[in-house]
Order: C-alpha cells, then structure tokens, then sequence
C-alpha cells in the first residue's frame, strides 16, 4: 500500500526522547544514530516511509513540537 503521509523533523527542537519513534502505530520512526543535531541528540527519522499513514501521532505525542505531518491528499495535517 502506498504511504498516505510523510513527516519532516526539525532538527532543531528534536531532542531524541523516542517518543514518536515509540508510539507510531506502523513502526515508521527510528533514531538516527549515524547524524547528530546542532545540539548534539541523534533526531528520529524515517526509516519505514511506505508505511505512514499520516496519522499525526507522532507530532501530538512530540514534546518539542519537532515533527510535521503532511499527508498525500493535503498540504499538511493539522495537529
Ligand atoms: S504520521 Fe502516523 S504513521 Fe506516520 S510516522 Fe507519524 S505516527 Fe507514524
Ligand atoms: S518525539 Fe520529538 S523530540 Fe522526541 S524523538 Fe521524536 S521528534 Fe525528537
């Protein structure tokens, strides 16, 4: 099935506390152990993209406001 959605993560407010990477529903978001931040944290990233379905978990369970959700059929989820 094709992905409904993709996320970006700003690394910039991502502070690598794995929430996202925990409570994604499709085992989308992983760390990215082999990149650092400005601020020294290994941001989540995808690593499972065919299987986001644009649900915006992952940016509602974010502390840091890091992660945008865009869906396929919609500029951008709303959150
Ligand atoms: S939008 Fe949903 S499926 Fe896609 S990465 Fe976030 S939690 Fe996972
Ligand atoms: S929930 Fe936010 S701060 Fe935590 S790892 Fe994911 S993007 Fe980074």
């Amino acid at each position: 099935m094709p992905a409904k959605g993709y996320v970006e993560v700003n690394e910039l407010y991502c502070k690598a506390c794995e929430l996202c990477v925990t409570d994604c529903p499709h085992d989308v978001l992983a760390l990215d152990l082999d990149h650092l931040t400005p601020t020294g944290y290994h941001p989540a990233h995808m690593v499972n993209p065919e299987a986001c379905t644009g649900c915006v978990i992952c940016a509602n369970v974010c502390p840091d406001a890091a992660i945008t959700v865009y869906r396929y059929d919609q500029q951008k989820a709303e959150v």
